[in-house]
């Protein structure tokens, strides 16, 4: 892989020294050109590639310290393809829009870049539908995926009201029943509009007497709780996304985003999609290696051959395959495993001849 290293600067179309602003820049004309949603069906395939390509390009170049650790030919996702755009898939294009600038851009790009690219209004990302939750899971429970019990709260339309917030509803008096008003804003890019939640309405259009069920909030509150399925290989600070059951708005159903974080285990420590695991090792067994039998992460039995005088902190094996697996499909990482030599605090009697038998022969050997 190495030596067939993408090359980032190139992938974004910028100098070497681009500045931030110029990163943004690109990504964001790049995104427009090439996110999935946007092309026709038969550049599907290709499109997503390319997004893929520039999400990972651009994930890696905004970070300062990932650019940093780039340009001095380190990889800053410790092996794994893609990592950074892992943020990026399965969002709109407004959504990575929001995330580059900020909030405030409305319909701009449209116009910048041409074309009818019409993002979604500011009242509906306002309105934000997703529902974010954060899952422990285990190292065993990332290696072969899990069944995890979730328990969250979401708005759903208030049944009494239809969501409206008001009983005998009439159009809403300041904005005419749109639920927006327009404002005009200035910014870099020259003067644009935005549009906001109308503050008489609070964005249904219509105003009336308040609904009591709801207390005019037009929502009420449901309790979740389920499992979901965590697919193996979803590692600390991904995401997995369950459309359809985030908040139930007017407009639409949001998504669950399920925050995967890993639980520390002492015995385990992972690098990119390999686990080094670190075995203790008996003073005599280091001495003399051979063969030892051990529990994987999992459970499963796996068998590794000790060389003759390992070290303390070495890594002395490697099982293939045996790492955490890829959910798109790659290569599985390796289990890799680490000498700890454990020094015994109890001995039988026979044991500590032994021990002073050697120690004898050592201090002979003392000049
Ligand atoms: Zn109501
Ligand atoms: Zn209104």
């Amino acid at each position: 892989m190495r030596g067939t290293k993408k090359d980032y600067y190139e992938i974004l179309g910028v100098p070497r020294d681009a500045t931030k602003e110029q990163i943004d820049a690109a990504f964001a004309k790049l995104a427009m050109r090439w996110h999935p949603d946007r092309v026709p069906p038969e550049q599907k395939e290709e499109a997503e590639r390319r997004f893929k390509e520039i999400s990972e390009a651009y994930s890696i170049l905004s970070d300062p310290e990932k650019r940093r650790l780039y340009d001095m030919g380190v990889d800053p996702e410790g092996g794994i393809p893609h990592a950074g755009a892992y943020d990026f898939m399965g969002m709109g294009l407004d959504e990575i829009f929001e995330r580059i600038f900020g909030g405030g851009f409305g319909d701009i790009f449209g116009d910048i870049f041409g074309g009818g690219a019409r993002t979604r209004t500011r009242v509906e990302s306002e309105e934000d539908l997703d529902v974010h939750v954060e899952v422990p899971m285990s190292l065993s429970e990332i290696l072969t995926g899990a069944e995890k019990r979730v328990r969250y709260r979401r708005r759903a339309p208030c049944p009494t009201c239809g969501g409206e917030g008001v009983l005998n509803p009439r159009t809403c008096h300041v904005c005419g029943g749109r639920g927006r008003v327009r404002e005009h804003r200035r910014s870099f890019f020259g003067t644009f509009v935005v549009e906001r939640p109308c503050p008489n309405c609070r964005g249904a259009g219509v105003e009336g007497e308040r609904c009591g069920t709801c207390g005019g909030k037009g929502f009420v509150v449901e309790e979740v709780d389920r499992s979901f399925h965590i697919p193996a290989g979803v590692l600390d600070g991904q995401k997995v996304i369950y459309r359809g059951m985030g908040h139930r708005g007017r407009r639409g159903v949001g998504r669950l985003v399920i925050h995967i974080r890993e639980m520390s285990d002492p015995k385990y420590e992972r690098m990119g999609r390999n686990i080094v695991y670190t075995m203790d090792i008996t003073p005599p067994r280091a001495v003399l290696g051979g063969e030892v039998a051990f529990r994987g992460p999992t459970g499963e039995r796996l068998k590794v051959r000790v060389p003759e005088g390992v070290q303390e902190g070495e890594i002395f094996a490697k099982v293939e395959g045996k790492g955490i697996p890829d959910p798109k499909g790659g290569r599985p990482g390796d289990l890799l495993v680490r000498a700890h030599i454990k020094v015994p605090t109890k001995l039988s009697r026979l044991e500590r001849d032994l021990y002073r038998q050697l120690l004898e022969l050592e201090e002979k050997r003392l000049p």
